[in-house]
């Protein structure tokens, strides 16, 4: 059956489309509701990122036997793909606790030491953005993932001693979008490093079948694949689009979430047939009309879209990396054949090598 289109819907101008309905962040109380209403809490329920998945089920099926505890764990990857969901797993099957808190939230050392006081046997500590952690916190963590001991100091001046204060085997599950960032003395802590990757179309569809069952939204299997398939890789998104989408079926159709309502929802979104959003757009769209294709530095490429530098390079970039429509070079972002072809813009004469020797490329 030939795919039909909802053309009576405005294609997504750069003002309609709202980015923040597919941010790869829960941003709203609400999105963190949904967050965890849908969140998996066993293996079992987890979809994809399989070898992951299975390294961790072996540790902690290991750790069970020998009654013992979880080794400390760092999970990096782009936001969205399951790090917070994976510690509350951990702990979930583990039988124990999980207390939740970030680098950026964590000011006093005196914060911390109220955490890990507080923290029973084999409990969670989940640190979200741990690249961001105060020298002086992290400093004060060494001991404490090391030896399971927090240093106090008392008295004042000469009188100052530190005492050594001991507290439970616990498990610091740390979460990063950029390990490159994290100092070696904390990196080597970690017993166990795993790195998540984007989802495939396939396993996103599973996760949006999983979560429309959960929330009580009629979905067909091909609403399903074609959320699965926009949905950048990323697990988030997809729920955020599956909500979003149903809002547009509701109003405009009769409640179903077919792929026609599928994709008219997704367009109405800002989110194209590849599951790039408008910002994806913006950043392909400026490197090539701006800086004729690359390289193109982030520093200037962050001041032409008048964007943040880190969204640019963990957010935007991961993606259209993996889906071929940049590439990151010594001199700067280019963009590929693949993406002028996706964007409609033609390509710059290439000349001998390409207007900036991006001639490579095509
Ligand atoms: P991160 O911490 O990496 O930003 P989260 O763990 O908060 O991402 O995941 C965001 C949401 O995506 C979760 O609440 C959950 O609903 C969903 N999710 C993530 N990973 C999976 C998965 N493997 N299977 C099913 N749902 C998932």
């Amino acid at each position: 059956m030939a795919r039909k289109r909802h053309d009576d819907g405005p294609a997504p101008s750069e003002h309609e489309s709202s980015a923040r309905v597919v941010s790869p962040e829960a941003d709203s109380p609400k999105e963190k509701a949904l967050d965890v209403a849908l969140r998996p809490t066993s293996f079992s329920e987890f979809v994809g990122q399989r070898k992951v998945a299975e390294n961790l089920e072996v540790y902690v099926a290991a750790a069970k036997k020998r009654s013992g505890t979880l080794d400390h764990v760092l999970l990096s990857g782009p936001p969205g793909l399951g790090k917070t969901t994976l510690a509350h797993l951990l702990a979930h099957e583990m039988g124990t606790q999980a207390r939740v808190t970030s680098g950026p939230a964590l000011e006093r050392k005196g914060d911390l030491a109220g955490i890990l006081t507080s923290l029973g046997r084999g409990d969670v500590l989940f640190v979200d953005e741990i690249h961001r952690l105060q020298p002086i916190i992290e400093e004060s963590l060494y001991p404490a993932m090391e030896d399971f001991k927090i240093e106090i100091v008392t008295g004042v001046g000469a009188g100052a001693s530190a005492i050594a204060i001991p507290i439970e085997r616990f498990t610091l599950v740390g979460a990063t979008t950029r390990t490159g960032q994290l100092t070696s003395p904390l990196l080597s802590r970690f017993g166990i490093v795993e790195r998540l990757d984007f989802y495939t179309p396939a396993e996103l569809t599973t996760i949006v079948k999983r979560s429309a069952s959960i929330l009580g939204i009629r979905l067909d299997e091909e609403g399903a694949l074609e959320i699965g398939r926009r949905a950048r890789g990323t697990p988030r998104i997809a729920n955020k689009l599956l909500n979003r989408v149903r809002d547009f079926a509701e109003v405009r159709g009769d409640g179903r979430v077919t792929r026609e309502a599928a994709d008219y929802g997704l367009r109405r979104l800002g989110v194209d047939e590849l599951g790039l959003d408008e910002g994806d757009r913006r950043l392909l769209r400026a490197i090539m009309e701006r800086f004729d294709g690359g390289p193109a530095g982030i520093e200037a490429l962050a001041a032409a879209l008048a964007e943040d530098r880190d969204t640019l390079e963990y957010v935007h970039e991961p993606y259209l990396i993996q889906q071929g429509f940049l590439v990151r070079t010594p001199r700067g972002r280019q963009a590929t054949r693949q993406a002028y072809e996706h964007m409609k813009i033609p390509l710059p004469s290439t000349g001998r090598n390409g207007p900036s020797g991006q001639g490579s490329l095509f």
